[in-house]
């Protein structure tokens, strides 16, 4: 089969190699729609020291089971993937908190990181935990449900913040997942939502939004948010965030997943005297992406606007520089193997 492999540091091929066998508690997915993130960047410059070359990535996919032993996942299966599989034994598995797993990285124990750990889904064919799977509803495409991972974490976070009806949200970091949430907190009842960022992506997410602000105009965003749900992963957004909620607001960070950005420069008594709540939120724990897949049924949430572009697979060079360089704005590219 064809596939991306990422050979070593800052190098990469698509190449010709053997179809995954799907292990015990596996499917064979024939993947049909599958993106490329931010994170793969991370990836491929040596981030992630989890990850070994050469290596498969790819965790932002939808395809249908070819091969299974699971009578409850029969071929011919259309299904989205999110991408934590957890061993299912531990403490915080057994919470459901599986993206939090002790057992990170020991696939003896049966945990996968998809596309981190174990081989993903920029290839024709994947083998995935049944316990990574959703069905897509009849209404979701195969480009749509690529999102299954991605929506959850944007749902996933808003209920962390404990998103309450008629709240007045703000959105930092207009990029592929911060636009899903903007989507998602009016699809649970914001009362206003307001993203901020920069560049062309901020001109999409007028749709989105009920207003928008470049962060060298948001000094009147200061103590106005009951929410604030940050994804864009630096420190100047994560101060950003402090200082937009509301005394006794919610701030929740999901944007710094890699390591090395350090934050300064905030007055404890911001948090303190403001009785914030702070809360860190990584990826998509609890099955919620099953949740977001059906608002999306339900046409609450749209995602194909955000793709932008899209290559074949053999294409995934030209692929790679259109979104690492951001080129026309560029959210999402969507490969199709
Ligand atoms: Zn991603
Ligand atoms: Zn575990």
């Amino acid at each position: 089969m064809r596939a991306v492999v990422f050979r070593r540091t800052n190098e990469f091929a698509v190449e010709a190699i053997p179809i995954p066998e799907a292990g015990h508690g596996d499917v064979l997915v024939r993947v049909r729609a599958s993106m490329i993130c931010a994170t793969d960047q991370k990836i491929l410059a040596g981030r992630f020291p989890a990850v070994r070359f050469p290596h498969v990535p790819g965790h932002e996919f939808s395809g249908e089971i070819v091969a299974s032993d699971h009578p409850s996942w029969p071929t011919g299966t259309r299904v989205g993937v999110e991408v934590h599989v957890g061993c299912g034994t531990c403490e915080r598995c057994r919470e459901g908190m599986y993206t939090l797993c002790q057992n990170y990285g020991k696939r003896e124990t049966g945990h996968a990181h998809i596309g981190f750990t174990v081989p993903g889904g920029l290839a024709e064919y994947v083998a995935v935990s049944v316990g990574a799977l959703h069905a897509l509803p009849g209404e979701v495409s195969f480009d749509e449900g690529a999102w299954t991972d991605n929506l959850g974490i944007a749902l996933s976070a808003l209920e962390r913040g404990r998103l309450a009806g008629g709240e007045r949200v703000i959105v930092i970091g207009p990029g592929a997942i911060g636009l899903c949430a903007a989507q998602l907190a009016r699809a649970l009842g914001a009362g206003r939502v307001v993203l901020v960022g920069r560049g062309d992506r901020l001109g999409r997410a007028r749709d989105y939004a009920d207003e928008t602000f470049t962060p060298d105009r948001s000094a009147s965003l200061k103590t106005t948010a009951d929410l604030v749900v940050e994804f864009a992963g630096t420190a100047e957004a994560a101060r950003d965030a402090i200082t937009f909620a509301r005394r006794g607001g919610r701030v929740v960070l999901g944007g710094a997943t890699g390591t090395g950005v350090e934050l300064s420069g905030i007055d404890l008594s911001t948090i303190v005297r403001g009785n914030l709540d702070v809360l860190g939120s990584l990826a998509n724990p609890k099955g919620v992406s099953g949740r977001a897949l059906s608002l999306l049924a339900q046409g609450k949430v749209r995602v194909l606007d955000l793709i932008t572009h899209r290559f074949p697979l053999a294409a995934f060079d030209e692929a790679w520089r259109t979104f690492a360089e951001r080129r026309e704005g560029a959210i999402r590219v969507m490969l199709t193997p």
